[in-house]
C-alpha cells in the first residue's frame, strides 16, 4: 500500500485533523496514520478502487453470465465442504425471482462471517461450471435491513481499498460524513478559473465529491478527468519551476566556437548523419551557446548512433577551448568509446584520452597533468573520472552514457563546480512516451527515432524446441562463414544461482556436442570484472565464436560481426529487455537473425514473443508492452524515479499528460519567479493543496 504513504499533511491540527471526523476515534486515527492519512484533505484523496451501481440490482434470475455484476438477496443456506486441499464454502442466495449459488474457495474462515437470514450484496462474474451456474469468490457486503437511504445502497456506491482494521461500510460512512460536513471548508480550487473553464473541468470540491459519491458514472468520469489533470499538472509544474529556478541560479560557460563547426565535423564523418542525429546536434549547439546550463537527454534505441552526437558536443566544446568529460559505466564500453572518439576527433586535432582503473600509474599521472594544464580536450572514462586527483582546467561539458547505470550522487560529483558544466545524458532504454514525459520531465529530450541508413531489421523467429537442432545447424553454417553468435540465458534475480548453473552446463554441452569445431565462451554476472572483460575482448578479437551469456552481458557492446542470437527461455522476460538483448546483433551490414525459444504459459506471454517477431522499433515495443502489462507492472519494475499518481494512469492517460504538460509549460514560460515568493500566489496555494507524487 505504498500508494497511500508518504503524504505529509502540512495542515495544523484543528478542524482539518481527521480525529475530528465523526466515526474516527484514536484507534481508527492510528490506522489512518499508518496509511499516511493525517488530515481531512488526505482522507478526501483516498479514492475508491471501483464502484458498484446499487441503484438497481440484478434480480437473481436475470444475473448475467460472464460479466461482472452486482446482486442482492437473502442467505438461504450455507454448506461447508472441508476438502483438504481446497475447502469450499457454498452460499445459496435467494430473492423473489430465484436463487443463486456463490462459491468461496479456500476461505474456511468465512463460515463465521455468513449466517442464514442475512442480507448480502454479491459482486462477481457468474460462470457455468460443468452445467452448474455459480458465482466464484464474489466480493460481498453484509447489509442491514435498515440500509435504504444509506450510502450503501440505492446509488452508485464506492468500494474502497481496505486495510486491516478498516471495513468497507464504516469507511464509507466516515467518508460520507466527512464530505458532507467538511469538504467545502477544507478544499478551495486554486486552479485559475480561465484554465478550468478552458478545459471544461468541474471545480475541485465537486470533483472530490463525485469521486466518492457520484450521482452517475458520467459524473465520476468527469471528476476523474479533472483529478488526472491535477496529478500531471501539479507534478510537471513543480518540476518546471524547479528547473527554471536552477537555471537562474547556475551559470555555464557559453560554448560559441567559430561558425561552421557543424559542417567541418559532418564532412569528416565516414557516413551520412541521420535526420535524428543532425537534429539532436543542432539542438545541442543551440543549448550550449547560452550561459543557461544545458540539461539534455539523448534518447535513442540501441544502434541509433548516439556516440557520434556526443562526439559533436565534445568537438564544439574543444573548438571553444573548453574541456569535456565522457562518463561511461564499464571499462569495455569506455575503451570502445575511446577508440570511436579517437577515430573521429584526432583527425580534427582534438585530443582524447582514456582513464579507467586499468590505466597504468605513469599514464595516469601524465593524463592528469595535461588535463590540469588544459592541454587535453576530451577525457573518456569510468568512475575513475570521479577520483579526487582528476582535476580539470575548464570543464564545460559532461556527457553520461547509459545514465541509469549511475547513481544520482555519482553523477552529481561532476557538476558541483562553478561554472557548472553543460550536461548531456544518453539512454538506450526505449520507454513509453508517458513514462518519458514523467521520468524526464526536468530534461529537454532529443528523441532519435531514425536508424542509420542500410541497417537491416533483425529477423526474429519464435521457434519450437523441436526445431532446436535445425537452428543449431543454421548457426554453425553462419559461424563457418566467419560470423559470430550469442546464446543468451536469461537470469532472473530470484533464481540467479540456478540460472547460472544452467548457463554453465549448457556452455559445456554446446562446446562439446553442438559446436565442437568452434570456440564457445561463457560470461555471467558472477565472474569478476577482469575475467568478464577478458572474455568480451576475446569475442571482440573473434577468438571466441559463440558467446554463451546470461542477460547481464555488457550494455552497449558493439561487435558488428555478431549476426546471430539465440535467446533461451525468452518467455521469462519483459519485451523491453528482450529487445535490449537483441540489440547486440544487427550492428553491421550483414542480415542478422534472432531465435527465441520459450513456451509462455499465458496468452499475454505469447503475445509478447509474437510482438517481438513483428516489431524492430524499441519505442513501439515499449508502447505495446505498456498496453499489454498495464501501469501496475510498470511501477512494479522498480524503474527508479517513476512518480506516483493518485488517479492518473500512465498506461491510459497519455492524452491528458500531454495536455497538462503543455499547460504547465505555458504557465512556467510566462512566470516571473520573484512573484512566487508571495505565499498567496495561486501556484503556491495550488501546489500546496495537491498531494505529493512520491
Ligand atoms: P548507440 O546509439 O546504440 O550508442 P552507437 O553510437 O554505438 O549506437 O552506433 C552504432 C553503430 O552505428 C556504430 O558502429 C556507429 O559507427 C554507426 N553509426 C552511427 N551513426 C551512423 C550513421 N549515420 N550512418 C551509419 N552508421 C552509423
Ligand atoms: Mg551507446
Amino acid at each position: 500500500m505504498n500508494s497511500l504513504s508518504g503524504s505529509h499533511s502540512r495542515y495544523p491540527a484543528g478542524t482539518s485533523d481527521i480525529r475530528y471526523v465523526k466515526g474516527i476515534g484514536p484507534r481508527r486515527a492510528e490506522i489512518f496514520r499508518r496509511l499516511g492519512i493525517h488530515s481531512l484533505k488526505d482522507l478526501f484523496y483516498l479514492f475508491p478502487r471501483r464502484y458498484e451501481d446499487r441503484s438497481r440490482f440484478h434480480t437473481l434470475a436475470s444475473f448475467p453470465l460472464g460479466e461482472p455484476a452486482t446482486c442482492r438477496g437473502e442467505i438461504l443456506e450455507i454448506k461447508f465442504k472441508p476438502i483438504r486441499r481446497m475447502p469450499i464454502l457454498e452460499v445459496l442466495l435467494g430473492d423473489d425471482t430465484g436463487t443463486l449459488r456463490a462459491i468461496f474457495f479456500n476461505q474456511p474462515y468465512l463460515r463465521r462471517t455468513f449466517e442464514t437470514g442475512q442480507w448480502v450484496v454479491f459482486h462477481g462474474k457468474l460462470e457455468n461450471y460443468e452445467g452448474r451456474l455459480q458465482l466464484p469468490n464474489p466480493e460481498f457486503e453484509i447489509m442491514d435491513r435498515s440500509d435504504e437511504n444509506s450510502p450503501h445502497v440505492g446509488r452508485i456506491v464506492p468500494i474502497y481499498p481496505l486495510t486491516e482494521g478498516l471495513f468497507q461500510r464504516s469507511l464509507r460512512m466516515i467518508m460520507k460524513d466527512a464530505i458532507e460536513k467538511h469538504l467545502n471548508e477544507t478544499i478551495s480550487d486554486y486552479l485559475p478559473p480561465a484554465l478550468r473553464n478552458d478545459m471544461g473541468f468541474v471545480p475541485l470540491d465537486r470533483a472530490l465529491h463525485d469521486m466518492h459519491f457520484p450521482a452517475t458514472l458520467e459524473d465520476q468520469s468527469r471528476a476523474r478527468q479533472r483529478l488526472v489533470f491535477d496529478d500531471f499538472f501539479s507534478f510537471t509544474l513543480s518540476l518546471l519551476i524547479r528547473v527554471k529556478t536552477l537555471r537562474t541560479q547556475f551559470q555555464s560557460p557559453a560554448i560559441r566556437p567559430e561558425p561552421g563547426c557543424f559542417e567541418v565535423f559532418k564532412k569528416a564523418l565516414p557516413f551520412e548523419l541521420t535526420g535524428s542525429q543532425e537534429h539532436a546536434m543542432r539542438e545541442i549547439e543551440k543549448d550550449v551557446s547560452a550561459h543557461v546550463p544545458m540539461n539534455r537527454l539523448l534518447q535513442g534505441d540501441v544502434g541509433s548512433g548516439k556516440t557520434v552526437v556526443a562526439a559533436f558536443a565534445f568537438f564544439l566544446t574543444a573548438r571553444a577551448g573548453l574541456q569535456s568529460a565522457f562518463l561511461v559505466p564499464t571499462e569495455i564500453l569506455a575503451e570502445q568509446h575511446f577508440r570511436t572518439l579517437s577515430r573521429l576527433l584526432t583527425p580534427l586535432n582534438i585530443t582524447v584520452e582514456l582513464l579507467t582503473k586499468s590505466v597504468a600509474e605513469d599514464d595516469r599521472k601524465r593524463i592528469n597533468a595535461t588535463l590540469k594544464r588544459g592541454d587535453l580536450s576530451v577525457l573518456v572514462g569510468t568512475h575513475a573520472l570521479l577520483q579526487e586527483d582528476v582535476v580539470f582546467h575548464n570543464l564545460a561539458m559532461v556527457t553520461i552514457d547509459e545514465q541509469h547505470k549511475f547513481g544520482v550522487h555519482q553523477r552529481g560529483q561532476l557538476f558541483q563546480r562553478s561554472p557548472r558544466p553543460h550536461q548531456l545524458v544518453m539512454t538506450a532504454t526505449p520507454i513509453p512516451r508517458t513514462l518519458g514525459l514523467t521520468l524526464f520531465a526536468d530534461l529537454d529530450v532529443s528523441l532519435m527515432r531514425e536508424m542509420p541508413k542500410g541497417r537491416k531489421p533483425i529477423a526474429t523467429y519464435w521457434i519450437s524446441r523441436a526445431k532446436q537442432a535445425e537452428v543449431y545447424r543454421h548457426v554453425a553454417q553462419r559461424l563457418s562463414k566467419g560470423e559470430q553468435a550469442y546464446i543468451v540465458f536469461p537470469v532472473i534475480e530470484e533464481s540467479e544461482k540456478a540460472d547460472q548453473r544452467a548457463a554453465k552446463k549448457e556452455h559445456s554441452r554446446l562446446q562439446k556436442e553442438v559446436f565442437p569445431e568452434f570456440k564457445v565462451g561463457l560470461v555471467h554476472g558472477k565472474l569478476d570484472r577482469s575475467e568478464r572483460e577478458a572474455i568480451m575482448r576475446a569475442f571482440g578479437r573473434r577468438e571466441i565464436h559463440v558467446l554463451v551469456a546470461t542477460s547481464v552481458i555488457e550494455v552497449g557492446v558493439d561487435q558488428p560481426n555478431a549476426t546471430v542470437m539465440i535467446i533461451e527461455n525468452a518467455d521469462r522476460f519483459g519485451l523491453a529487455q528482450l529487445h535490449q538483448l537483441r540489440g547486440r546483433i544487427g550492428r553491421g551490414s550483414l542480415e542478422s537473425e534472432c531465435f527465441l525459444f520459450g513456451e509462455p504459459s499465458t496468452e499475454e506471454g505469447k503475445k509478447r514473443l509474437r510482438l517481438l517477431t513483428k516489431l524492430n522499433d524499441g519505442f513501439l515495443i515499449a508502447e505495446e508492452d505498456l498496453k499489454l502489462r498495464g501501469q501496475g507492472d510498470l511501477l512494479g519494475t522498480r524503474q527508479a524515479g517513476v512518480p506516483f499518481f493518485r488517479v492518473a494512469n500512465l498506461a491510459t492517460d497519455e492524452a491528458m499528460l500531454v495536455t497538462a504538460r503543455e499547460k504547465a509549460v505555458d504557465v512556467t514560460n510566462g512566470l516571473d519567479l520573484a512573484t512566487l515568493k508571495n505565499p498567496n500566489h495561486w501556484i503556491q496555494k495550488y501546489l500546496e493543496q495537491m498531494p505529493k507524487n512520491d
